[in-house]
Order: structure tokens, then sequence, then C-alpha cells
């Protein structure tokens, strides 16, 4: 059999070695340290002459599973996991960048990716230019002679925005720079930034990867050259996820494709759904004939995810009351769940952003972004219907 198998099959079959008990299923190592054999195993863990587990903070067979699942769905040589997304995005500029730096990085970010380029990272003399999304022709011209990092998110919370990622591949290496994507809404089973020339691609494991709303994490992986930095850094910073998280992500992990097919399935479903209802300024949704990159969606991303965005007619108000009329979806701030999730962006996730910010990346006060969860897409219709009306 050759070496590389199928998504699906490395998704379930990449495992820790079993115990001498051997059991089918990876067992939970909550366990802070683990023992040396001798004086001399000891000091040669510690002088990294051998491999193996030291101190949780370090390493842990869960987290190693998780990661290692992460790198061969990803494409990626290595990675490193962390407490959750946000641990995963800091460590990965904090690791790799130093005073001086600039990052050439996309408007539309994630509410707290924005409040550490813009309120974190300048206390230690890194600084970011914004590049929109709609204006790539231009991104080039925002290059300086200190920027090191290209960082980007697609497709975009909550806007669903897009960005080539193959000509964003191309920029970052004409210019030198560390190509980093923010996966989390696609998951590496839609799309792999790896392959397009992303040098570090990162998650929030708390969404799609969990899939089930219970645990927060994350994770980043890449190649091992970057890798090195930011693992010493996390290893001594300490975001260290636990290993009982990372188990529950690496057990989700084996389901993330029937997963991901039906979260597709209903979003698709609701997308049509929503872009033929009149009470609807517009739908977006990245396979949906309506969304201005459907191309582009089709050539980078297997199919369009597990979120819709549109907007309500009639502003704030007419948001206001869907949210309060929703009767079996719920109202929550979170995404990548089984259950169907409304969230209004402008007053909760991206409520920080000024009223100028917000309305450059397009995030309006009658945008609702709906995170599809897997119940009956008619029980996920009935309820928008008549929270609609
Ligand atoms: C949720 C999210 C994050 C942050 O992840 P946490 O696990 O909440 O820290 C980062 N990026 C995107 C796109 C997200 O949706």
């Amino acid at each position: 059999m050759p070496d590389k198998k199928n998504f699906e099959t490395e998704a379930i079959r990449t495992q820790t070695p079993t115990t001498a008990e051997r059991e089918h299923s990876t067992p939970l190592y909550m366990t802070s340290s683990f023992t040396f054999e001798s004086a001399e195993h000891a000091r040669a863990l510690f002088a990294n002459e051998i491999e193996g587990n030291v101190y949780s903070r370090y390493s842990n067979p869960n987290t190693d599973e998780f990661v290692a699942k992460m790198c061969k769905l990803e494409g990626a040589e290595a990675g490193v996991a962390t407490g959750s997304g946000m641990a995963a995005i800091f460590g990965c500029l904090a690791g790799l960048l130093k005073q001086g730096d600039h990052v050439l990085a996309s408007r539309s970010l994630f509410g707290s990716s924005h409040q550490i380029l813009s309120q974190i990272l300048p206390k230690w003399g890194i600084t970011f230019t914004y590049g929109d999304v709609n204006k790539t022709e231009n991104w080039e011209s925002l290059i300086q002679e200190n920027t090191r990092m290209l960082f980007l998110e697609t497709p975009s919370n909550p806007g669903l925005d897009l960005i080539d990622l193959e000509w964003a591949g191309k920029l970052a290496k004409a210019h030198n720079l560390i190509f980093v994507v923010d996966n989390c809404f696609a998951t590496p089973y839609l799309q792999r930034p790896i392959e397009f020339g992303a040098d570090i691609v990162q998650h929030s494991a708390t969404k799609f990867i969990d899939g089930q709303g219970r645990a927060i994490g994350g994770v980043i992986v890449g190649s091992e050259k970057y890798m090195e930095d930011i693992r010493f850094f996390t290893r001594q910073t300490g975001p260290a996820l636990s290993p009982f998280n990372a188990w529950l992500f690496s057990k989700s992990l084996e389901t993330l494709p029937v997963r991901m097919e039906r979260h597709c399935d209903n979003a698709e479903t609701l997308a049509d759904f929503l872009g033929d209802h009149k009470d609807v300024n517009f739908v977006k949704y990245p396979h949906h004939k309506d969304h201005p990159q459907v191309e582009l969606a089709k050539k980078q991303m297997k199919r369009g995810g597990g979120v819709v965005c549109f907007e309500i007619a009639g502003g704030y108000d007419k948001a206001k009351s869907f949210i309060n009329k929703v009767n079996m979806l719920s109202r929550s701030a979170n995404l990548g769940d089984t259950r169907t999730i409304v969230t209004h962006p402008a007053s909760t996730t991206h409520s920080k952003l000024s009223d100028e910010e917000r309305e450059a990346v397009g995030i309006t006060s009658g945008l609702i972004r709906i995170a599809v969860g897997l119940e009956n897409a008619e029980d996920i219709i009935g309820d928008v219907e008549q929270a609609l009306g």
C-alpha cells in the first residue's frame, strides 16, 4: 500500500501507537509529566539527543496525535497545538516577528486578530498595513522594505470574502514574505493553502475541527523551517493545548469529511432559499451563483463551507427582530457546531471595530451570519423563514 493515503483515511488512521493493552481507540494521556528510565535517559532527553515526552507543556501523546493528523490533512511538515485559535495566531506572529518588522494583512480578519495587529504587536514595534480584499491589485505597493509576513484569512469571517491563494502565494514568494493563512472557515477538507504556496496554516480548532461546540483549541502547521521558532516560543511561553481537548479534536477529525459534506449540503440549500427571499438584500456564500468571487471559490475550495451570511432588508431593527424571533436556531457567537447558530456580527463579534472599519469590510447593520449546523435542512429553513416573516 502506498504511504500516502486518502484524506478520509488519514483523518481516521493517523494514530499514536497502541500501548501494551492493545486498545483500539487512542487513550487519554491525562498527565502533566513523564518519567525517566535513568539519569542518563533524562540527560539525553533534555539534550535533545533522543525523542520522548518530558512534560505536557512541551509534548504529550494526545497533542502529538492531533498535530500529526493536522499535518497530514494540510500537507504540512510540522506543527504545534495551542490552547485556543488566538494562541495559535499570536504564537505564529510572536514566534516569527521581531521589533521593526512589518506585516501586510488582509483587512477582512477575525476581530481578535485585528486587535493583536493593531493594539498588541505595536507595543513591541511590529507594525502592519491592511490590504483590501477587493483591491488586491494595489497590495504590492503596500509592501515595505521591512515587510516580513503576508497574513490572511479566506474565506473571511463574517463577510465570506475570498483572496486568490495562488496569487497570494506568488506575491509572497516574489517578495520573500512568510505566507500565513487562517484556514478556520474552510478546514483542510475544503481548502489546502500549502498547495498554493502558504508557509503556515493556522486554525481555531474550536470551530469545525471540534465540530460539536465542546472545547477551545488551536493549531499551527507548516514548514519545519518556521515551526522551530514557533515551537520555541510556545514551549517557553506556555499556551499549551490540554491533552483532553487534543483527544476530543483528534477524535473529531475522524468525522471531519462527513460532517463538512453535510454542513455544505445544508448551507447550499439555505443560501438558495435566502437568495430568493424578498426580505433579503443579498446572500453571500462562496459557491452560490451571486457571490462575486464564485469562480475563484470553485477554483480553490472543494465546496462552499458551513457559513452563510446575508443582509436583511431594514437594517439593525430588522436584524434584531430576526435574531430575537428564531426558535430552534441558537443565538451564539460560535460557529462550526452541529447546531445552527445565528449571529449579528456588527453588535457582537465585530463590535470593537469602528463604524468605518466595519464599513470597509462590509459588516453592515443588517448583516447576519448563519453557521449552518447538521440538523435537517427543512427544519433550519423553517425556522429562518418564520423569523424573517
Ligand atoms: C474563532 C476564530 C478565531 C479564534 O479562535 P479561538 O479558538 O476562539 O481562540 C480565529 N480565526 C477565525 C477565523 C475564527 O473564526
